[in-house]
């Protein structure tokens, strides 16, 4: 097994395990973005959002929001950002998918998601119609 985020999920690794449940391993990032950054993986390996099983999904949502709340009652959060680069060309460095789980505190200054997108994406007249239909179940 190669995969670093596998070899935590199994305990091979040790980490600062935060929680699991049937499908999912909560744990502390080590180059925490801010006090109690937490990362949320899938038990099974995925490198994508879009290659994991539905249980995986659900397991990972699970949890995050467990510990999204115990995050708020006893880290004292005021907000979570709540993310996952999916992809390289998005930010994904290690190539098991994980959830990033921020605690965020009023006036941190650092802004939304938004604030990471210098520009908006422009668009022709018709274009969102076109797109949400390309994304429609088929
Ligand atoms: P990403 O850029 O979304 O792929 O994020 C990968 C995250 O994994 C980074 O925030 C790293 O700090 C974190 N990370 C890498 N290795 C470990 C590790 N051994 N234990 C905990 N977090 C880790």
């Amino acid at each position: 097994m190669s995969c670093l985020f596998c070899r935590i999920a199994s305990g091979e690794i040790p980490s600062s395990k935060v929680g699991e449940n049937e499908g999912a391993f909560a744990f502390l990032d080590i180059q925490p973005l801010a006090r109690g950054h937490v990362l949320v993986i899938p038990k099974q390996h995925a490198e994508r959002f879009a290659d994991m099983p539905r249980e995986s999904a659900r397991a990972v949502m699970d949890l995050a929001q467990d510990v999204v709340g115990r995050l708020g009652k006893r880290l004292g959060a005021h907000g979570v950002t709540i993310a996952a680069n999916d992809g390289r060309a998005a930010g994904q460095e290690v190539m098991h998918v994980h959830v990033h789980l921020v605690p965020r505190a009023e006036a941190d200054g650092h802004g939304p998601i938004h604030a990471l997108f210098k520009t908006r994406a422009e668009l022709k007249a018709g274009e969102l119609q076109e797109i949400a239909e390309k994304l429609a179940p088929r």
